[in-house]
């Protein structure tokens, strides 16, 4: 991820990644109380361009807003900074990681005075590589969205995703598939899961998920095409008859789904609109078709 001329961006100066140092005693360190993003960077016909910035950054403060750590930078100046990063370490296709975090030694049980905010960027392939997965129904539930706002993306509830996903890989699978409180299917432990079925796409509506940007992206990009796409709960026993499966995220980006468990997908993923979605979305993120932002 870094070497020794890496630069990261710690409470308003760029400084070597490896002087990055927090105290012992720092209250997210040791109770997952912080909150992230994940960019990605593309170098576009226009230069270098961060994939919904603002829509990444609205999610950063809704995501502090919904666990009480304070933030102290705007949307504009996060992406000011992640510009500025991003050349410092003349990084173009690369992703961006904003931590805010309470790095004070803080060790009661309530929220700190004060926040911080951690940036590092480096070059990542897709996440979940481009051959398509072979998935498991995790044995570990996603979070109970009553017990964490499980829609923020708060660094502690990926305790639950490193649990499943190293439970999956352990049983010989590429990656888990996690569901629900109520048994329906939920999403994978970084990425958000859609169905292909008699010609219609369906996902996990928004409550126990992590309402992915890319998710959003590739609804839109479908809608546009034609294609209908419905937010509704599914049990896993409606994988069976489908003509494929497909994860999303902004570091997956777009990758096919083999299996699920002891269900294959016989059409191959090239043929389903997936593949078609998956091509879309990367003519839209390398600058090829305008981007529309959304609220986030
Ligand atoms: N679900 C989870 C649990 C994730 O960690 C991610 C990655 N941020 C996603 C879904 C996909 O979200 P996005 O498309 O915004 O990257």
């Amino acid at each position: 991820y870094f070497d020794n001329s890496t630069l990261v961006f710690l409470d308003g100066d760029f400084i070597p990644a490896e002087q990055a140092t927090c105290s012992a005693y720092a209250q997210s360190l040791h109770y997952g109380y912080a909150v992230f993003e994940g960019i990605r960077a593309y170098s576009t016909p226009q230069g270098t361009r961060i994939f919904k910035a603002r829509e990444h950054y609205e999610r950063l403060h809704y995501s502090c807003r919904a666990i009480g750590l304070p933030l102290n930078y705007s949307v504009e100046e996060l992406t000011e900074i992640s510009y500025d990063l991003l050349a410092k370490n003349n990084l173009s296709d690369a992703y961006i990681r904003p931590l805010a975090f309470a790095a004070t030694p803080h060790m009661t049980l309530t929220t700190p005075a004060a926040g911080n905010l951690l940036m590092a960027v480096w070059h990542w392939g897709k996440y979940l590589g481009s051959q398509s997965l072979r998935l498991t129904i995790s044995p570990y539930e996603r979070p109970n969205p009553k017990a964490v706002p499980i829609e923020a993306k708060v660094s502690g509830h990926y305790a639950n995703s490193i649990i499943a996903s190293s439970e999956a890989k352990g049983r010989g699978f590429d990656e888990a598939l996690l569901l629900d409180m109520n048994g329906y299917v939920a999403e994978g432990p970084g990425a958000n899961f859609f169905v292909e079925k008699d010609g219609e796409l369906f996902t996990a509506p928004g409550g126990s998920i992590l309402r992915g940007i890319t998710r959003n992206t590739i609804i839109d990009l479908a809608r546009e095409a034609g294609i209908t796409v419905t937010e509704r709960f599914f049990k896993p026993e409606e994988l069976r008859g489908a003509t494929g499966a497909f994860m999303t995220g902004t570091a997956a980006e777009v990758i096919g789904v083999a299996s699920v468990d002891d269900v294959v997908f016989d059409t191959p993923f090239e043929q389903t609109l997936g593949a078609h979605l998956a091509a879309s979305y990367s003519a839209l993120v390398t600058g090829q078709k305008e981007v529309v932002e959304a609220q986030f």
